[in-house]
């Protein structure tokens, strides 16, 4: 935990002697060699120099003991000497005998050679180093920590005023904000595809302090006290809200700030800083720098977590100080914005105007993050796992997310972006080109209709009904309301919700799939079970049956939501009929049990299930008599025909979902749904890529539920396709010993001018 070390009352006095000669007048080197002056004097020292980074270079820009001829002469490059060696570790050096040490490196001009003692320390903002303060004794002296501290102390101050310029002039362009920028690429993983550039802006804005030095240090410490409490109130606010405003990741980071923001060692430190001679920012900053420096030396992934946070905490803390918001949600963005977070939530995800936010960046996250489903429904590209991204990056540089390919580019060089832009060019037309065939009708060269409908599961997705133009909602993901929200949305919620979803639909239809929860679907209020093998575990149906008062609850809702029209319900993960039958009686009692109560109800109830577990396929002959319609989702079947997990990145292309095997399974699905006139739809991954849509038509597939953005590429697939005589192709290949039949439906839809 947080220790706080006493800190000197010790630069009180030179604070504010600093402070009366930022009030002088005169030129910008008068005022820095008053500084120096002043801090030699202090820290009685015969030697006080300032160097600032200026272009790349570290340069002697004042100094009080060395020969003067030196200033804007000397220049040393970060790493080399001994203020190199302090400007590229960032961190403090303390030496009794300085020119023993193997990095001193002599400058004749500076006449350093009779000053045996050094102490440095690293000015520093944004995370970033400046320049360098140093002080030097002739006498072989052992700085004490408390020295080590208050020069720190001063130099925390004095980066602030380097920063804001009132200790240099324009022209001197000085690295104030930035070090050398370079341009980098980083690898993370794909939350979300697609492809942005634009502009860099930190979802938890940097805060520049501008007064450093206390004025009235009992004001301060009022002002210290009172952040500290609205903070606290912030987080347990946060931590309280009922709605989509916290989730998973961020309640965990959330109560690791509760603890920190009642640490009694943190405060401490933070009030010694302001009893120095501090304002209450400057005292955050510089228990801030403190925070930072010890997570250099960590190498401990859980407390580099810790220190993390407790940095993330005092970000927070400064935008209480300065009543700014806690993030950039309420700034003005740039026009293509690029955001950074280190962790975020779906509903903060959506305060950002989403017409101006581009793209994400997340230190933190995983594909089934909410973030991610909320992002990927709103076709923001993400990049996930990007370390240390946030302090690599400068508000407004230009990045590149490049959400295919899991990658990232800041400050990129001009080649770069032109192969981006093309890419995005040939992205935008693309789109323009689906949108503009939006009202063709779905139907192939040979007359076939085929129904498009696309896969949902937030109220954001409804814009994509219009858009796409598709004929409906084929599978609506309920869970996804369930899994973006702290606690379980309660009956009069949920039956709201259904209603908004079921009027924006108006006509056409809405497959509703019951909870899908489980696996790696965890509801944050619902106890984790630890399980082996979760995919095959308890989930889906087996938790809705074992505890029939979820779904009933979730029943009822739909079908009050649906109040005189027809409601269209399935189960998802049905192994056997008998568990069908089951769900089916738990629907019909609450059927009859609103009907009772004069309560509103569906007009009439179609009930439909999911055949993704393979067992169920050789039942259908005695479960098509009991359904009206049946949805295959490829995505587990494919894992449960394979026994192959779908998560895990060693078998992600292991099997082909086009591979003989499981195209004569959903041949075999297809012969008894026809057989028994019972509707038949698809709608895993697999229906919205149109090589595979193709493959699913040949087979006799007529509805197709995908993610909205494959409505356009299935749809120019199949209206190139003449199905009869793929249908005929295919009938050659079942029994083929192929790995997979990717390639022959490639060189068919090659050679009959099928577009894939
Ligand atoms: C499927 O398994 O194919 C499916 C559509 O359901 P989910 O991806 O939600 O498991
Ligand atoms: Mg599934």
């Amino acid at each position: 935990m947080v220790t706080g070390r006493a800190m000197a009352p010790g630069p009180r006095a030179l604070l504010r002697r600093l402070r009366e000669v930022m009030a002088e007048t005169g030129t910008v080197e008068e005022r820095l060699s008053q500084v120096v002056r002043s801090i030699a004097a202090n820290m009685v020292s015969e030697v006080c120099s300032v160097y600032l980074l200026r272009n790349d270079e570290l340069e002697l820009y004042a100094t009080e003991g060395l020969n003067p001829e030196a200033v804007h002469k000397t220049r040393l490059k970060v790493g080399e000497g001994l203020v190199g060696d302090i400007a590229a570790n960032a961190r403090p050096l303390a030496l009794a005998d300085a020119q023993g040490h193997p990095q001193f490196a002599y400058k004749p001009e500076t006449g350093e050679e009779i000053f045996h003692s050094l102490l440095g320390v690293p000015l520093q903002r944004d995370n970033r180093v400046i320049g360098v303060l140093v002080v030097q004794n002739k006498t072989r002296r052992q700085y004490a920590e408390d020295e080590v501290e208050v020069l720190e102390t001063i130099a925390m101050v004095l980066a602030e005023m380097v920063a804001s310029g009132q200790l240099t002039s324009p022209e001197d362009n000085v690295a104030v904000s930035r070090a050398p920028s370079l341009p980098f690429r980083a690898d993370g993983r794909t939350l979300s595809e697609g492809l942005a550039i634009g502009q860099a802006v930190l979802h938890e804005p940097r805060v520049h302090v501008e007064r450093t030095i206390a004025d009235d240090i009992p004001h301060e410490k009022r002002r210290l006290d009172a952040a500290v409490a609205s903070m606290r109130d912030q987080v347990n606010r946060m931590l309280e809200a009922p709605d989509d405003e916290i989730v998973g990741e961020s309640r965990d980071v959330l109560e690791t700030y509760k603890m920190f923001a009642h640490d009694s060692g943190w405060l401490h430190k933070l009030h010694q800083a302001v009893e120095s001679g501090l304002t209450a920012e400057a005292a955050v900053l510089r228990v801030q720098g403190d925070t930072r420096h010890r997570m250099q030396a960590i190498t401990d992934p859980y407390l580099r977590e810790r220190l993390a946070d407790l940095d993330d905490l005092a970000n927070r803390l400064l935008l209480h100080l300065t009543g700014k918001g806690v993030t950039s949600a309420a700034e003005a963005l740039p026009e293509n914005a690029i955001l950074f977070a280190r962790a975020m939530g779906p509903a903060e995800l959506l305060d950002y105007d989403r017409r101006k936010l581009q793209g994400l960046v997340l230190e933190e996250g995983s594909s089934v993050s909410h973030v991610a489903i909320v992002a990927r429904a709103l076709s923001i590209p993400v990049v996930g796992s990007v370390g240390r991204a946030i302090e690599r990056v400068e508000p407004g540089d230009q990045v590149i997310v490049d959400g295919d390919h899991a990658q990232i580019f800041v400050r990129p060089v001009a080649d770069v972006v032109s192969a981006f832009q093309q890419s995005l060019g040939l992205r935008k037309a693309r789109l323009a080109k689906y949108a503009a065939q939006r009202d063709d009708p779905p139907i192939t060269r040979d007359g076939k209709r085929v129904a498009l409908l696309i896969n949902a599961g937030l109220l954001i997705d409804l814009a994509h009904l219009d858009e796409t133009g598709a004929e409906g909602i084929g599978l609506y993901r309920t869970e996804l309301q369930f899994l973006v929200r702290p606690t379980m949305p309660k009956a009069e919620a949920q039956t709201a919700i259904y209603a908004r979803v079921l009027e924006h639909a108006g006509d056409r239809p809405v497959v509703f799939r019951t909870l899908d929860v489980g696996g790696d679907k965890v509801l944050p209020y619902l106890a984790k079970q630890t399980e082996e093998n979760p995919a095959m575990g308890w989930r889906a149906i087996r938790i809705a049956l074992d505890r029939p008062a979820l779904l009933k609850v979730q029943l009822r809702a739909l079908l009050q939501a649906a109040e005189g029209r027809v409601l269209h319900v399935m189960f998802p993960m049905v192994a056997e009929v008998d568990e069908f039958i089951r769900a089916r009686k738990v629907l019909d009692r609450e059927v009859a049990r609103l009907k009772s109560l004069g309560r509103p109800v569906a007009r009439q109830v179609r009930v439909g299930t999911m055949l993704e577990v393979p067992a169920l396929a050789w039942q259908l002959p005695s479960l098509l008599p009991l359904v009206d319609f049946v949805s295959v989702g490829s995505n587990d079947l494919m894992q449960f025909l394979f026994a192959t997990d779908r998560g895990n990145p060693r078998m992600v292309d292991r099997y082909d979902p086009l591979a003989p095997s499981m195209l004569a399974f959903l041949r075999w699905v297809v012969q008894q749904c026809k057989a028994h006139d019972k509707p038949l739809t698809l709608c895993g991954e697999m229906g919205g890529r149109p090589l595979e849509a193709m493959a699913l038509l040949g087979l006799g597939f007529e509805r197709l539920s995908m993610p909205a953005n494959a409505i356009g590429p299935v749809k120019e697939m199949l209206r190139s396709l003449d199905v009869l005589s793929l249908a005929e192709f295919l009938e050659g290949l079942y029994h083929l010993p192929d790995h997979s039949l990717r390639a022959r439906l490639e060189e068919y839809a090659r050679e009959n001018g099928v577009i894939v």
